[in-house]
């Protein structure tokens, strides 16, 4: 059983939840398509939730009206892997939450789920900080934490955060030695709390020793590039940490979620493991769909936009993974928005991607894209005959809220769920500019790819906070999340 959304949390963040209470919106003459469904009608919401859904809904004069006729109607986007505000040692991500959120919304996502960095530190105030930093949010927002010394006192903290503070989910690293790698026995330790107390795992699943090892060769051999990022990741090493994981999980009996998969290795992990019914699940991120490691060949210092952990791949591994959400071995797809300035910046933002001229390892790892992530899937998948439109709905919005414990709430347009809709005209042709995005990066992996595809209008619990170019939220507005049992789908 779920637990019951807790109506009390939703003021945090927000206190002029009571003033917008009271508003009352009708979407008319929409094509609403969620994970199942695809039909037409008209939604009211009220009180931030959809209170109806039916043909040719009536209502009073002091109700504001959309009309939606020719477009799509989608529940708000739910993106499980983001890191906004993010300093890990070395580097600081470039958007705050304000910036980060308001790009997401324009790109038809309305709740994040963001990592918050143990760092050290004991769980409550890692989370206290994060809760600091995330209460500029625009959007709604929930948090995972990341474990980076797992400890007796860790392990208790971790059942606080599962049953108290809404934390139903944990990231832990076997790439970055030194950083945020822990060892094989911590994971495993913390595999199994999270299983005894409704919560999901996640593992950046890279072989960080062996890779470490790579690193140090290639630059005693003079090879300082930002290509030699990608050399020093073999997909093989992603799919040996990936198939430890799953063995971890299963020894464990804890579900496991794969992040940001993009090695066809990895997949075959996943998916023999699914086959004998260990619960293994795994994202993909857009930049893996619809890139390839032809980037890192690019002129001079541009290829450094492209380092994000794990490195594009060829077409061989694009083209499994494209098979994998078609099989249901990926189940969701996320951004792993993860900005850092391309050019140094004159105020405010200290890290950019010329740290690493000279020595590819100090390159910051990330890259932007959460504003982008519906239109590309939506162009690149369902144009393209690759997916349905319902399974487009289910890997960017459904899926993730159900994997992480956000669903019915958020997920699906339903009588009672939050009223996050997402207004999209699937004729729209436009061209990717990073010049027209809202987050503070100062370039996009998708610079002049033109697509077919557009959010036109973004309502945040029942208010409208995007209306084509024109931004109608602001900061704060955004509540904390929290997540119920995660895991089970
Ligand atoms: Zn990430």
């Amino acid at each position: 059983m779920r637990p019951a959304i807790d109506a009390d949390n939703r003021a945090l963040y927000d206190p002029c939840r009571l003033a917008r209470a009271s508003m009352t919106v009708l979407i008319k003459n929409g094509r609403i398509v969620t994970a199942v469904d695809d039909y037409s009608a008209d939604i009211l919401c009220e009180d931030g939730r959809v209170h109806t859904i039916g043909g040719d809904l009536k209502v009073g004069a002091d109700v504001r009206v959309h009309d939606a006729s020719g477009l799509l109607v989608l529940p708000g986007g739910v993106d499980v892997h983001t890191h906004l505000d993010w300093d890990f040692g070395v580097a600081r991500t470039a958007d705050t939450f304000g910036s980060g959120t308001k790009a997401a919304a324009f790109g038809g996502t309305t709740t994040l789920v963001d990592f918050a960095n143990q760092n050290g530190r004991a769980l409550p105030e890692a989370l206290a900080d994060w809760h600091g930093r995330a209460a500029s949010a625009c959007i709604d927002v929930a948090a995972h934490l990341i474990l980076t010394r797992v400890t007796d006192q860790t392990l208790a903290d971790m059942r606080a955060m599962i049953h108290h503070e809404g934390v139903s989910s944990f990231k832990l690293f076997l790439a970055y030695p030194g950083v945020l790698m822990v060892d094989d026995g911590s994971l495993f330790k913390a595999m199994r709390v999270a299983r005894d107390n409704g919560a999901l795992t996640c593992v950046h699943a890279e072989n960080g020793p062996v890779i470490q090892v790579l690193i140090e060769e290639a630059l005693a051999a003079g090879h300082t590039l930002p290509k030699y990022h990608a050399s020093t990741r073999p997909s093989l090493m992603e799919g040996e940490a990936t198939q430890r994981a799953i063995r971890l999980a299963e020894l464990a009996e804890a579900p496991l979620y794969i992040v940001h998969l993009s090695a066809a290795e990895a997949l075959a992990a996943v998916a023999e493991a699914r086959d004998r019914g260990v619960p293994a699940h795994a994202e993909t991120c857009p930049h893996y769909l619809f890139l390839t490691q032809e980037e890192y060949e690019r002129a001079g210092f541009e290829p450094a936009k492209y380092v994000m952990t794990p490195p594009l791949r060829d077409h061989h591994h694009q083209a499994m993974l494209w098979r994998g959400l078609s099989t249901n071995d990926l189940q969701v797809i996320s951004t792993d928005h993860c900005p850092f300035c391309f050019n140094e910046q004159p105020l405010g933002i200290k890290y950019s991607k010329q740290q690493g001229i000279g020595n590819f390892n100090k390159i910051p790892n990330g890259a932007p894209g959460i504003e982008t992530r519906l239109p590309l899937v939506f162009d690149g998948g369902v144009r393209k005959n690759r997916i349905s439109l319902n399974r487009f709905v289910q890997l960017t919005s459904t899926m993730p809220a159900k994997l992480f414990g956000l669903f019915p709430r958020k997920g699906t347009i339903a009588v009672g769920s939050d009223a996050d809709i997402v207004l999209f005209d699937p004729e729209e042709h436009w061209t990717i500019r990073a010049q027209d995005h809202h987050s503070r990066v100062d370039y996009s992996l998708f610079e002049g790819r033109s697509v077919t595809g557009r959010v036109k209008k973004v309502f945040l619990r029942g208010e409208l906070i995007v209306e084509g170019s024109k931004w109608l939220g602001r900061e704060g507005l955004g509540s904390f999340v929290k997540r119920g049992q995660a895991g089970a789908i």
